[in-house]
């Protein structure tokens, strides 16, 4: 049988690799599985401007790599690999990961989130050519052309003022006239000459034959109208999901699929623990979920003390 672990840190966002700093530090010998792509939503995000100690911002990848160096640092080892499943049923914890099987005595889960899909008709068959969700990813295939971005939240304006560095002209598509992002990015992209608005709009399905995508039938919402919108791309962002497939409904979530936090960062199951994207609702900062690694290997800590024999 595998070495039992003290702690298996999965993910590797900001939580995870803080999460793994912290654990290592406390001399528990944390591995963390990452993922086959590591760093999480970070890696797509150009430019970090609110994190503090930055004051010229830094870059995503760039941050990442910086943290990852520092977990290792401190005894972390980093294994870039998805975790396919968990068994929480009996203490050692299971992580099957391909066929290997991994044993701890408690797990941190910072697996993150993802973008979601519109699910508008035709979506499917525009998916990664045309339609993307990552501009930091896809914008440069846009180069002088005019594209669309779907959302009206921080991801929505960061993305569409992103690609105003490639694009001849972006289109903010928003369902209604209020808009969840914050002042200042808000701004930011009202003050961009090439970005224009289809405020009260909707995308009702994509236009264009597979492989050659050619704009959006858009609705009103206020007035049901439709009208053909013809561009070259469109970038959908609408926000994001939590990342807990893997689990399999082991540990409780809410209806949307975010960790419930029970007694401090520990979930419904003693001895596993969660933090960043997976169980933030509300903040989704990089900053959050790094002091949610730290709380959760904290708690983890504490934890195997008081439950050592
Ligand atoms: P969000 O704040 O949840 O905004 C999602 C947007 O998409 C909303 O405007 C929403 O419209 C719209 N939307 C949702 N479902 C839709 C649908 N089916 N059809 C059309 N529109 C739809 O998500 P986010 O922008 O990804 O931001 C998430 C968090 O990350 C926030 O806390 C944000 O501050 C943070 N963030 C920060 C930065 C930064 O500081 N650099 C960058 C990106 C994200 P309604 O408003 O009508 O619901």
């Amino acid at each position: 049988m595998p070495d039992v672990r003290e702690v298996i840190i999965i993910g590797s966002g900001p939580a995870g690799y803080t999460a793994g700093l912290y654990a290592g530090r406390a001399m528990l010998k944390p591995i963390i599985f990452a993922g086959f792509s590591s760093g999480g939503q970070l890696m797509l995000t150009s430019d970090i401007e609110n994190f503090p100690g930055y004051p010229e911002g830094i870059g995503g990848p760039e941050m990442m790599m910086e943290l990852r160096l520092q977990a290792s640092k401190f005894g972390c080892d980093i294994v870039d690999k998805n975790v396919d499943s968990v068994d929480l049923s009996e203490r050692p914890f299971k992580v099957n990961v391909g066929d290997e099987i991994h044993l701890a005595k408690t797990l941190i889960v910072t697996t993150g989130a993802e973008a979601i899909w519109l699910n508008a008709e035709n979506e499917s068959i525009h998916k990664g050519r045309g339609i993307s969700t990552c501009a930091t990813c896809d914008g440069a295939f846009f180069r002088d052309k005019e594209v669309i971005v779907v959302g009206g939240g921080d991801s929505a304006m960061e993305e569409a003022t992103f690609l105003t560095r490639f694009c001849s002209k972006v289109t903010i598509v928003h369902r209604r006239e209020v808009f969840r992002s914050s002042q200042i990015m808000l701004e930011r992209a009202r003050s961009n000459p090439k970005i224009e608005w289809k405020i009260n709009y909707q995308v009702k399905s994509w236009l264009g034959m597979e492989g050659n995508f050619e704009g959006a039938t858009l609705v009103n919402t206020e007035s049901g109208e439709e009208e053909n919108f013809f561009c070259d791309g469109a970038f959908i962002a609408i926000g994001h999901k939590p990342i807990t497939n893997f689990l399999s409904g082991q540990v409780e979530t809410d209806d949307q699929g975010y960790i419930l936090w029970k007694e401090n960062s520990m979930t419904s199951v003693p001895g596993v623990f969660a933090g960043g994207d997976v169980v933030d609702t509300r903040y989704r900062q990089a900053i959050t979920a790094a002091g949610m690694g730290c709380m959760a290997a904290i708690d983890a800590e504490r934890w195997i003390e008081d439950n050592a024999h």
